[in-house]
């Protein structure tokens, strides 16, 4: 890879490509986009685990809280052996922008550790877990950071940090962390919530370019927590899924996939490989193949300036972070293609992520209807907004959201003024 390219899809640099245009369009005091533009805080922890076998084994984990302007830091935590420190900020700040967008009092921060969770067994997972949470313990609380789920973590992983960090705190402690089982304090509607806001500002998108949704041929890569409920919801709602992946490889059927069959083949076989009634295919092909909308429901740097000129969809709707490079925007700009960026697109989560902060705070917890049309109102309301200020300013959507939201934070930072 060329080094031009290594740039391109460093998830950092793809941030601050689009933070700093949104910055300059603001023309934001240069001194607040210093403070904003790096995230205020960075921990490198060194975790030790016993594995099964009695050996000890040490695995590094991040923590990045990005900004607390406008709440306690919030953010997943990711466990992946590829993962870094760049990744780790770039997902930080994407929080704090995401929660200003949706406007939830919340500031960013993103964490995880470098492991293979496949090659561990649940015990050893569950250690890695308590020690990484223990190391990280000053830094958590329901009013400093609250954790939350990405990639390869679950709701039993969410379970086991919250009870460590009760165990250390003597008393029960369920604001810490979001994304927790139901009988936990866990929230209705939280597992879905991230595919659920993709369908809703998919309606959204549909409607500004009048389209119908049983014509809409959808193609999501990524069968996960976002994708798999995208996928289910939107097939329940009349969208005609034609094409989903995961890491292992992908299929297609131009004519629409029985998406509630598929659920039950691939949690009974792990693999989508084999479903009846569909040609294989992998993630890199779907990128490009011909659909209405492009669901990049797994992980970063599926449309660069290698594929970009190739996409086919009419809209973009990002359920992953970071799925397109700051190099890859003008030309879907150029191509016409409707972006609905990660930062509004992937919002639900977190929108239902702060409900849960709420209902455990309250002791009061919602039924599930509650929780799925305030996650209606929140963000066909963010999507309206997104939308009018890339009228008002002549931007991309992109650009748009990360104005959007950096005029937010800035105006709180000014309101609270710089302790210096
Ligand atoms: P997950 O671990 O549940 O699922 C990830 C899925 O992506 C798996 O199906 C995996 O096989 C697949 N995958 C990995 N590499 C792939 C590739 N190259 N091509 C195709 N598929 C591939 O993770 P998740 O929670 O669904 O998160 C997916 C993305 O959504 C991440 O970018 C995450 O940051 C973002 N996100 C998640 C949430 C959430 O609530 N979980 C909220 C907002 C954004």
């Amino acid at each position: 890879m060329t080094t031009a390219y290594l740039e391109e899809v460093n998830p950092w640099e793809a941030q601050v490509a689009r933070s700093d245009l949104a910055a300059r369009k603001l023309k934001l005091d240069e001194g607040l986009w210093k403070i904003l533009r790096q995230p205020s805080r960075e921990v490198i922890v060194h975790v030790p685990v016993q594995l099964d076998d009695g050996s000890l084994e040490t695995f590094t984990g991040f923590r990045v809280q990005h900004s607390i302007a406008r709440g306690p830091a919030k953010g997943g935590i990711r466990y992946s052996p590829n993962l870094t420190l760049d990744e780790t900020r770039a997902l930080a700040s994407w929080m704090t922008w995401k929660c200003a967008v949706v406007n939830i009092p919340f500031g960013g921060a993103a964490g995880g550790v470098i492991c293979d969770r496949d090659k561990m067994s649940k015990r050893e997972l569950e250690r890695l877990t308590r020690r990484y949470t223990a190391e990280l313990m000053e830094l958590l609380g329901p009013e400093k950071d609250v954790l939350g789920p990405d990639i390869n973590t679950d709701e039993q992983i969410m379970a086991w940090i919250m009870d460590t960090y009760s165990m250390h705190m003597r008393h029960t402690v369920t604001a810490v962390v979001t994304g927790k089982p139901l009988g936990l304090g866990g929230s209705h509607g939280r597992t879905e919530a991230t595919g659920r806001g993709l369908m809703i500002v998919c309606d959204e998108a549909l409607k500004r370019l009048s389209m119908n949704r049983d014509q809409t041929r959808v193609v999501i890569q990524g069968f996960g927590n976002v994708g798999s409920n995208a996928a289910h919801l939107m097939h329940q709602r009349g969208y005609k899924i034609v094409g989903v992946s995961t890491s292992s490889g992908g299929l297609y059927n131009k004519n629409g996939i029985d998406i509630d069959a598929l659920l039950i083949y691939h949690k009974r076989n792990n693999t989508l490989i084999g479903f009846r009634g569909t040609e294989e295919t992998d993630s890199a092909q779907l990128s490009v193949t011909n659909c209405d909308i492009l669901i990049p429901a797994a992980v970063e740097n599926q449309i660069t300036s290698r594929n970009a000129d190739r996409v086919r969809a009419k809209i973009l709707c990002e359920g992953a972070n970071g799925p397109t490079t700051a190099e890859a925007d003008d030309i879907l700009t150029n191509k016409g293609v409707f972006v609905v960026p990660d930062i509004l697109a992937n919002s639900g989560g977190v929108t239902v992520s702060y409900f849960e902060w709420v209902q455990d705070r309250q002791g009061y917890f919602w039924s599930e209807s509650v929780v799925n049309d305030q996650l209606d109102h929140t963000l066909r309301t963010s999507f309206a907004e997104v939308l009018r200020y890339a009228e008002t300013h002549g931007v991309s959507n992109r650009i748009a959201a990360y104005m959007l939201a950096i005029d937010r934070v800035a105006y709180t930072l000014r309101q609270r003024g710089i302790y210096a």
